[in-house]
């Protein structure tokens, strides 16, 4: 379902286009402003991921064992947390709605943040910063 230009529901200052994503993990509509959402990834690990763990633990493990043994075998873990981390961040980062600035996740958390963030996000596009001046380096 496309959002309607002539929707009273929507606010005047939300914009109406939508960001495409290439190659979504997910489609959604933001529960706040109704707007299509996509995201880049999904929060889990995919197949090609533990794939890609079990190629790095294996070289990092083979580089290391001469000289630390035993303690080379957490490899493996270092770099599933890692893997975790990322995909996490990576998350987190396309979650926050670019039309309204609802951040699911931290509603999930906090209700009071998310309100908060709503708030600023509205005050920052209501007064626009100013442009910053940019200097040539050669002047
Ligand atoms: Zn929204």
């Amino acid at each position: 379902m496309k959002a309607n230009h002539k929707d009273p529901q929507i606010h005047p200052m939300i914009e109406l286009r939508t960001y495409k994503v290439k190659n979504s993990a997910l489609d959604f509509y933001c529960p706040l402003c109704r707007m299509e959402r996509q995201v880049s990834c999904r929060v889990g690990l995919s197949p090609l991921n533990y794939v890609q763990i079990t190629m790095v633990s294996f070289v990092l493990v083979t580089l290391t064992f001469s000289r630390m043994e035993a303690i080379a075998l957490v490899w493996p873990f270092l770099v599933w947390a890692s893997f975790e981390i990322a995909r996490r961040l990576l998350f987190k980062r396309d979650v926050p709605c670019p039309h309204c600035g609802f951040d699911a996740t931290w509603y999930k958390r906090d209700v009071k943040m998310a309100r908060k963030l709503v708030a600023e996000f509205w005050e920052k596009k209501k007064s626009p910063s100013p442009p910053t001046k940019i200097s040539h380096p050669n002047k």
